[in-house]
């Protein structure tokens, strides 16, 4: 496989290549997902560094928590009542930047928002004002490129707060590593559990159920949130167009298109942020998540040590709500996708290869102590399945 494909293939979307080199730019392509639109030599050089298909971060990941190194695991949510209900679960990381803001420990908040102009792709913005972060919040499924108007701030003496995907985190990360001038240019990075980055068809299919199939009239689509897990809601000018709920809106529509790097990541769940956060679904009496409405709840983890004394000071001041007697039992119950993620990805990797595809140059040992978290026929489907759905060419 060509260099060039194979940072085409498993292109996370993030922007970075495009930013810091010259003469290249982020192109939708015919899959309606984001790709660079050239991978000259000087792309290629960040690509090399920076993209997450080449696991160089893993070096500073755990090989043996299958949910990431961690400081604190606590439960939580926003004690402001607003943000609980607008946010994505219970708005603790709306909240920790809140914290951040009024105590004046960053100039901004880099962040991912709903763009009005193009509701489906959304905008990076910094956020100074606590109004528009409380705006802001939100899950957002669709392509985000938080990277793309990045240099301005790189450029500047200010200090910021990263929120962002996972993949964000860790490609951040890598850069940082080459760029140790920029070390504490990030006083905090926020990110969340992360399922997958869903392509803009499958955002048009959303907004097909919505009732909304002109996008041009859709003034403005929310995935979740105003309730846990909310509704995903389009509006036009006339008013609300329709709903659908959050299994309807993400396992039957937006989770079945997602993009193909999403479906060898090696983290979904915000290990090398300083504080990441997921839905804390309560369980049914047979296990399974109840994702029918409650109050929202996250279930947080800290994840360095500034991160975590991030999460204790803003609870003693009242902005958050935590409970620090979190069950990983629980959550793997909860997160049965994240857990089965990273202890069968062995065999997807397998899978790959036995297909005669190119797989991601991950170090071969680092999933040993996670593919015996599983048992032998699951194994074999993963990497039958794998292998299957290259060959059928849907991979
Ligand atoms: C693509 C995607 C996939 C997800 N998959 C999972 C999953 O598998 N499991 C799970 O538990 N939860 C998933 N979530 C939801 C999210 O992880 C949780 O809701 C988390 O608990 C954050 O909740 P919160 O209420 O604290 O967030 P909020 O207080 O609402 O804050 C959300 C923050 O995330 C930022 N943001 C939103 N969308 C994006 C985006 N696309 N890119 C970068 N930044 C963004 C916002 O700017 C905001 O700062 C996903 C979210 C997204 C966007
Ligand atoms: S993941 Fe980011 S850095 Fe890598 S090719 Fe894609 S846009 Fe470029
Ligand atoms: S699944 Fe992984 S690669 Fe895909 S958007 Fe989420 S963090 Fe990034």
């Amino acid at each position: 496989m060509k260099e060039e494909k194979y940072y085409h293939d498993y292109c996370a979307g993030c922007g970075l290549c495009c930013e810091v080199a010259e003469g290249a730019s982020m192109k939708m392509e015919e899959d309606g997902f984001y790709y660079p639109d050239k991978f000259s030599k000087d792309v290629l050089e960040v690509c090399r560094r920076v993209c997450p298909v080449n696991g160089r971060e893993l070096e500073d990941m755990s090989r043996s928590e299958i949910w990431g190194g961690y400081k604190g695991k606590y439960l939580g949510w926003s004690t402001d009542k607003d943000i609980r209900y607008m946010a994505s679960s219970g708005g603790v990381l709306t909240a920790l930047c809140k914290y951040i803001l009024e105590k004046k420990l960053a100039d901004g908040i880099i962040q991912f928002a709903q763009s009005r102009e193009n509701v489906t792709l959304g905008k990076v913005y910094c956020t100074t004002d606590v109004q528009e972060l409380i705006d802001r919040c939100g899950s957002r499924y669709c392509s985000s490129m938080p990277f793309s108007g990045l240099k301005r701030f790189l450029e500047d003496d200010k200090h910021y707060v990263f929120v962002g995907k996972p993949c964000d985190i860790r490609i951040l990360h890598n850069y940082i590593e080459d760029h140790k001038e920029l070390k504490d240019k990030f006083v905090y990075t926020l990110s969340f559990f992360c399922a997958g980055a869903p392509s803009e068809k499958a955002n048009l299919s959303l907004l097909k159920k919505l009732n909304c199939p002109d996008k041009s009239q859709c003034t403005k689509l929310q995935y979740r949130g105003n309730g846990w897990p909310g509704y995903a809601t389009a509006w036009s000018e006339q008013g609300e167009t329709g709903r659908i709920d959050y299994r309807s809106c993400w396992r039957d529509t937006l989770g079945r298109d997602i993009r193909r790097m999403c479906r060898f990541c090696v983290d979904g769940v915000g290990e090398l942020a300083d504080v990441s956060c997921g839905d804390a679904w309560y369980l049914l009496p047979d296990g399974e998540p109840d994702c029918s409405e409650h109050e929202g709840r996250n279930f947080i983890f800290s994840r360095s040590d500034k991160g975590d004394s991030l999460v204790k000071e803003a609870f003693k001041a009242g902005y958050i709500f935590i409970d620090d007697n979190a069950s990983l039992e629980k959550l793997r119950q909860a997160q049965k996708y994240q857990f089965m993620r990273k202890a069968a990805m062995k065999h997807r990797l397998r899978g790959l290869k036995a297909a005669f595809r190119k797989a991601p140059a991950y170090p071969s040992n680092f999933f040993d102590e996670y593919d015996r978290m599983i048992d032998n026929n699951k194994k074999l489907h993963i990497f039958y399945g794998t292998w299957k759905r290259v060959m059928q060419g849907k991979i």
